[in-house]
């Protein structure tokens, strides 16, 4: 924590993200937000039950990314043959063409890194509801927010949309289960990184082992 002359330590501040005004932070009731008073912009909220909504939701997110590797995207006719294309056919596909450095950077957006942010993040839930690993969630969360920065699958599912588009006319394609579990799997994605946001999650962590600031 760093403290300034006549200034509460810096996480007890708040930058207010669109007109980047420092607001100080007050403790929220349940269900309640705090908005910026010269743009009038949201700057945070405090959920209810946020540990087991997070842990539920976290769970969810889990599942249907497996499903949604699991089984068929799309599946293809090309010629009289059926391709079926899983999530993790396209980069089996790129080593087996020998294509290793595209392979290597495409399993890491599409599939490792959706898949480890999921499995740390529901990792640090469980730790929460337990009450243990004080230290371990700290470099969980910050590994975390790295970990943020390089999750491409929206930008796949979008890129497997504009294949189909140009496909049509050229071959039968038919949508398979995995690719509603994957518009799911973005959602819940979506859901967790907006509305559960990292930033709450910090406030969570003191909460849960009873830090006070
Ligand atoms: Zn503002």
């Amino acid at each position: 924590m760093i403290y300034f002359m006549n200034m509460p330590p810096l996480d007890k501040l708040i930058i207010c993200p669109r007109c980047h005004t420092l607001h100080r932070k007050i403790r929220l009731k349940d269900a309640d937000a705090a908005y910026c008073d010269v743009c009038e912009n949201m700057l945070y909220t405090r959920h209810e039950n946020l540990l087991d909504k997070g842990l539920a939701i976290s769970v969810a997110t889990l599942i249907t990314f497996i499903m949604a590797s699991s089984f068929a995207i799309v599946r293809i006719e090309i010629n009289g043959i059926w391709q079926d294309l899983t999530l993790p056919f396209v980069f089996v596909t790129l080593f087996k063409e020998d294509f290793w450095v595209v392979g290597l950077i495409v399993s890491f957006l599409i599939f490792f890194v959706p898949l480890l942010y999921i499995v740390i993040y529901t990792f640090v839930m469980l730790l929460f509801r337990i009450r243990r690993g004080y230290e371990t969630t700290r470099r969980l969360l910050i590994f975390l927010a790295e970990l943020r920065k390089w999750n491409m699958v929206e930008i796949f599912l979008i890129s497997v949309l504009v294949a189909l588009v140009k496909l049509i006319g050229y071959a039968e394609i038919v949508i398979g289960t995995s690719f509603w579990a994957l518009v799911v799997f973005i959602l819940l994605d979506i859901y967790l990184t907006k509305r559960l946001r990292l930033a709450d999650l910090w406030d969570l962590r003191d909460e849960v082992y009873h830090v006070h600031r």
